[in-house]
């Protein structure tokens, strides 16, 4: 019996095959052999996973769902997890290894599943699959507009973001309100942050909470020497700043803050 969808676990199932093929091929298949699809529900995508040269692992909470799984997807049945996604400890499946992670996500707690990826990005090469339009959009835009914000630099700090498709309302079961699009994360292997992560997040999260005023307003409890705060990048706007500006804008303070 298909499951009914309950809209409290964010439930949309996609209801044409050609969207979770479309999706499935978003995987470059490079730098890992093992791939954790997040909410499977009934499996529309799983089936196009389990044909690709990768061992395929699923994460769902929802019984229904994986009673329906355990039936229809034998080849899968002692990979697949019942958890909450943002509670699983990811060591208890992968250990070490690297793993990419794909799905047609829960829009309710996207961004968690996004902030949760970031804590685990060191064996997660790679990250694809769908969202609400806004967000995808939102994880992926350059400086200079308007949706670009937290998201968007913690994620390009670390990934390649790349918007791939748009898919309306119309294919799922039941419709959503909002479009919803797809995008490939790519992580950049040779990267590693100048300074640390906890003070990066740090300023680029209090530089969004007040997005309309300058960074010398929003980033005062830094306690910034007047010699940095003379500098004319504390004159902008968060939105103005690239992922590269922040990077160095967060070092200056971390060498800023060893001088006191
Ligand atoms: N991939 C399926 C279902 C997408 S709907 C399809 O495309 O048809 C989102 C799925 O995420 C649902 O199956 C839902 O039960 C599951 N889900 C919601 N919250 C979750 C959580 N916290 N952890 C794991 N799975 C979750």
């Amino acid at each position: 019996m298909a499951v009914k969808p309950k809209k409290h676990l964010g439930q949309h199932f996609l209801k044409e095959a050609s969207v979770a093929k479309k999706i499935a091929d978003t995987l470059s298949l490079k730098g890992y052999d093992k791939v954790l699809e997040i909410g499977p529900g009934m499996g529309v995508l799983t089936a196009y996973l389990l044909e690709k040269p990768v061992t395929t692992y699923a994460i769902e909470i929802d019984s229904e769902s994986i009673d329906y799984l355990q039936e229809h997807f034998l080849e899968l049945s002692n990979r697949i997890i019942k958890a909450d996604v943002l509670k699983y400890d990811f060591s208890n499946t992968f250990g070490k290894d690297p793993f990419a992670i794909i799905g047609n996500f829960p829009y309710n707690i996207s961004t968690q599943i996004v902030f949760k990826m970031l804590e685990n990005r060191h064996q997660i090469p790679e990250f694809s699959g769908m969202f609400q339009k806004e967000v995808a959009q939102r994880i992926c835009i350059n400086e200079g507009t308007k949706s670009y914000g937290i998201l968007s630099v913690l994620v390009q700090a670390f990934y390649n973001a790349e918007y791939l498709f748009t898919v309306p309302p119309t294919v799922f079961n039941p419709p959503p309100k909002v479009d919803s699009g797809v995008l490939r994360l790519t992580r950049k292997n040779d990267f590693s942050l100048p300074c640390s992560e906890k003070l990066f997040f740090k300023v680029v999260k209090s530089a969004f909470q007040q997005r309309r005023k300058t960074l010398r307003n929003s980033l005062k409890t830094f306690n910034l020497s007047d010699n940095l705060n003379a500098n004319t990048i504390f004159g902008k706007r968060p939105e103005q700043l690239s992922v590269a500006a922040f990077i160095e804008l967060a070092s200056a303070i971390e060498n800023d803050q060893k001088k006191v």
